[in-house]
């Protein structure tokens, strides 16, 4: 009979044949390895997305006006990057990084950041 290791720290398998771990502890000792082990194009959009969030809480917290306006070269000139965003609403210019949404003035000069909730939901802007 063909012997099988433990994934995680190699050990011979004993018992049942469909076993893949020796013991509990193998088992989430792979399991978390394997969940922490992203790619890094992931990681590097996951940063950058992270950073997009944080500068926009910043200005939001910090520098906009009661309206969340925010001049657009401020925050451009801190490396925001407008090519990452978690998600956008269909027929509309509204981006979002997790739960802080943006919209840019057609004349590219305010953005305006709003923070939703899941009390208040995505209609913030309307
Ligand atoms: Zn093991």
């Amino acid at each position: 009979m063909e012997k099988k290791y433990c994934l995680e720290c190699e050990e011979i398998l004993r018992g049942r044949t469909d076993k893949k771990f020796c013991g509990d502890s193998c088992r989430s000792a792979f399991h978390n390895r394997m969940k922490n082990a992203k790619n890094p194009m992931m990681r590097l959009i996951d940063s950058r997305l992270k950073k997009n969030r944080q500068i926009l809480d910043y200005f939001l917290n910090n520098v906009a006006d009661d309206n969340g306006r925010v001049s657009l070269t401020a925050i451009r000139r801190v490396g925001f990057a407008f090519d990452y965003f978690t998600h956008k609403e269909d027929d509309s210019a509204i981006y979002y990084c997790y739960d802080l949404g943006y919209l840019i003035d057609p004349e590219q000069k305010i953005i305006e950041i709003k923070q939703t909730s899941i009390d208040t939901g995505v209609d913030l802007f309307l």
